[in-house]
Parts: structure tokens; C-alpha cells; sequence
């Protein structure tokens, strides 16, 4: 079992620090506060290759393996969390393109999700169903013209839904089930689509949304797969995504985590460095023994999807226990802080907020652990 990274992941990796150092960081806060993604922030990750990670060098983008993209994750998201909302997009989608998509279709939406003209949104849930997606209502009714499909109803707590130009929209083409769905690549900029934004208690810079489709066209050429298999391609990628997410959690708890035991060497109470108080010390390193077992889980997921094994069992495990340490340890961490951790002036509440909202995105820690029961204990006897 070799643990160490490549050179090139190494000189990849401290080439994004200094970069999360320099143009991230600075802005995670003002971001928050000003409640959208600055206008400069894609373009800029798009110049770092974060954009095309998962693209083919064939379409412009970086053909990264998943545990690269996992180390991408991971960095970002320790200086900004809502960054990552774009490389995690862009990441997903790109892998759905990859395994549904035909070529003709990657060289037409790849280039420009590499160049990050076009960071995509994932439309999965409606107002009626988030878990259970099998059953959305969203409906793909045939055109007129026997060539297409009309998009008719509503999306929501879609993530980067104010922004993005388009989305992977999955609709009702069929009878009910998942063999009824079917995934498009739409263009979001129609204008029988609109949008609205949720007011949201963190990662209020991503732009969640609700989208309204009032016969938004779709052709044959923008189905991703065949009929009925878009519910199919998405679990595939979200048993991917589920890894990278876990990292993107844990990078944020480790940064909160370094934050709290620099302050713990500095602190002093009762005439000694808070840090020499067991009280304060052994929670913090309880947290960081967790996340490092933690971070050989999402790790594991990746490998195996780098080596083409099924990576659900981990992914999933990763899913429901990442977010959840995670959560923790930044709360423990904002505790170390005493006083000093309630303000605003200090960035961990808002880490706190930002990190709860991916226990819930991309499928809560009931769903994921249901995936693992499936695996281990057999769909006829699991929950
Ligand atoms: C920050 C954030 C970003 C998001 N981004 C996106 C996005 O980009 N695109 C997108 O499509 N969606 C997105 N979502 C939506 C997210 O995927 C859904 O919120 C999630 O899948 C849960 O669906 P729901 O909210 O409808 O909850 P429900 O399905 O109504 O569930 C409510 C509660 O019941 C529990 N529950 C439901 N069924 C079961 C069961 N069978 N067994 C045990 N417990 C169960 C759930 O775990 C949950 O605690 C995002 C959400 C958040 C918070």
C-alpha cells in the first residue's frame, strides 16, 4: 500500500496552496457577507485547472485522476469552501458527460466547462422530492416538431442555480420510476426559464436557487444516454462526487482545526497556554485522529475509481461520516476560540454554517448509509 503522492501531485498541490493562500482566502468572508461569487473568482480557478479536472486534455482540461481531484478539493476548500462549489460542478458533471455522453456531445460542452466559460449546474431535486429522486415530477413533454422535448417544472436548492449558463437537468420523459427519467444538457439562458435565490444560512455566495421551466426545448442531441437511463448515470457520479465531498469537508475542518491549535499555543488562562490543558488539547487531537482516518476513506473511494472498481461502499461511508466530523470539529474548534470564536470578525462560524449545509447537498447521511446497507447487508434485508 503506497500512501505517498506523486512529484507532480506534490508541485500541484503546493502550487494550489499558495494560490488559496493569495486569491481564496482573502475573499471567503466578503464572499459571505456580500452573499454571490465574485466575477473574477471562475475565471481564476479556471487558469489553476480547476475547472477541467476531470475534462480529457483532448477537450482543454487537465484529464486529472479522481484521488488529483480529490487533492484539488481537499486544498480549496481549506481557504474557501464555496469556491469548490465550482470545481465539485464542474468535476461531476464532466464525469456524468464522460460516462453518458457521446463523443460528439463531450467536444461540444467540455471545452468550455475546461475553460470555465460554463460551470454547470446539477438539477436534480424539486420541491417535491430530494431524497426520493427517482419520483421527480419535472416533465420532458415531446415538441411539436417530434425532435425534442419541453421542459415543464420546477427545480430547486440547485447550487450555483443564480449563475450558471447550464445545467445537466434531469426530467420525467417515461412512466414512473427512475426508468422514467431521462438527464439533458439544457441551456439555462432561455428565457422561459427563471430564477430565484434562496436565502440561505451559509455558503450563501454559491447562488442556490430554485429554476422554473416554462417549456424550456431540449433536442435529441442534448439527452445525455439513451432514454430513460439519466437516473442510472447520476447515481454513478454521485457515488464519485460523495468522496470528493467528504474532502472538501475535511479540508475546511483541518483548517479550522490548525486555527484552533495556533490559538491554543498563544491563548493563555491561568497563567499558561490553553493548549497544556488536557481539556483543551485532547478534543482537538480526537478531531484530527478522526479526520485522517476519514481522509483514507474518501481516498480509498477515489483509487478505486481510478482503478475502475465500484467506489459506492466508501464513497458512501464517506458521505455520511465526513460532514458530520466535520461539522463537529469546527464547532470543537470555534469552542477553543472562547469568546473570540462567536464573532463574526472570526471566519470559523462561518466555516460551521458553510460545512452543515453538505450534510444535506448531494444526499443526506440516511441516504448514504441506506447505499452502504444495500451493499453489506443485501437489498432484501437492509432498511
Ligand atoms: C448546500 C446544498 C447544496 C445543494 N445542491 C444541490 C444541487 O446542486 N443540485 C440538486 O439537485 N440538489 C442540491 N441540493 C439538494 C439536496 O441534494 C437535497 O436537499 C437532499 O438530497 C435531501 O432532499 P430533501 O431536502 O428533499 O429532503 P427529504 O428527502 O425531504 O428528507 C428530509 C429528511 O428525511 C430523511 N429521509 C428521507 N428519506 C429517508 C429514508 N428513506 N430513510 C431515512 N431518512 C430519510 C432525510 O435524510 C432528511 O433528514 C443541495 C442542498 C444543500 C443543502
Amino acid at each position: 500500500m503506497d500512501f505517498t503522492l506523486r512529484p507532480e501531485q506534490e508541485a500541484y498541490l503546493a502550487e494550489l496552496r499558495s494560490f488559496g493562500e493569495k486569491e481564496l482566502a482573502p475573499h471567503y468572508r466578503a464572499d459571505d457577507l456580500a452573499g454571490t461569487l465574485r466575477p473574477d473568482l471562475i475565471p481564476t480557478m479556471a487558469r489553476m485547472g480547476l475547472t477541467g479536472l476531470r475534462v480529457p486534455e483532448r477537450f482543454g482540461g487537465q484529464e486529472a485522476d479522481a484521488v488529483t481531484t480529490g487533492l484539488a478539493a481537499e486544498e480549496i476548500a481549506r481557504h474557501d469552501f464555496n469556491a469548490c462549489y465550482v470545481l465539485l460542478d464542474s468535476a461531476l458533471v464532466s464525469d456524468i458527460l464522460l460516462a453518458g455522453a457521446t463523443e460528439e456531445q463531450r467536444a461540444r460542452w467540455m471545452p468550455s466547462i475546461a475553460s470555465g466559460a460554463t460551470v454547470p449546474a446539477v438539477c436534480l431535486t424539486e420541491p417535491g422530492q430530494g431524497s426520493d429522486a427517482a419520483n421527480l415530477a419535472l416533465r420532458a413533454d415531446p415538441d411539436d416538431d417530434g425532435d425534442g422535448w419541453r421542459l415543464i417544472g420546477e427545480k430547486t436548492s440547485i447550487s450555483l442555480g443564480m449563475y450558471t449558463p447550464v445545467g445537466v437537468v434531469f426530467a420525467r420523459t417515461g412512466g414512473p420510476g427512475a426508468r422514467g427519467v431521462s438527464a439533458f444538457f439544457a441551456d439555462l439562458t432561455d428565457d422561459r426559464l427563471s430564477r430565484t435565490p434562496l436565502d440561505d444560512l451559509g455558503s450563501r455566495s454559491i447562488g442556490r436557487a430554485s429554476l422554473y421551466f416554462d417549456g424550456v426545448r431540449v433536442g435529441r442531441a442534448d439527452m445525455i444516454g439513451a432514454e430513460g437511463e439519466g437516473f442510472v448515470a447520476v447515481m454513478r457520479g454521485f457515488d464519485y462526487s460523495r468522496a470528493v465531498i467528504g474532502l472538501m469537508c475535511l479540508g475546511i475542518a483541518s483548517a479550522a482545526l490548525d486555527d484552533a491549535m495556533a490559538y491554543a499555543r498563544e491563548r493563555e488562562a491561568f497563567g499558561r497556554p490553553i493548549g497544556t490543558f488536557q481539556g483543551v488539547a485532547f478534543p482537538l487531537v480526537e478531531f484530527a485522529t478522526q479526520i485522517r482516518a476519514a481522509r483514507l476513506l474518501c481516498y480509498e473511494a477515489l483509487a478505486l475509481k481510478d482503478a475502475g472498481e465500484d467506489p459506492a461502499v466508501p464513497a458512501n461511508m464517506a458521505k455520511w461520516w465526513a460532514p458530520k466530523l466535520a461539522a463537529d470539529a469546527v464547532h470543537q474548534a470555534l469552542l477553543t476560540f472562547g469568546h473570540a470564536g462567536w464573532s463574526t470578525d472570526n471566519t470559523i462560524g462561518q466555516r460551521l454554517r458553510d460545512v452543515i449545509g453538505l450534510e444535506i447537498g448531494d444526499g443526506t447521511a440516511q441516504i448514504a448509509k441506506l447505499v452502504v446497507a444495500r451493499h453489506l447487508l443485501g437489498r432484501s434485508t437492509a432498511p
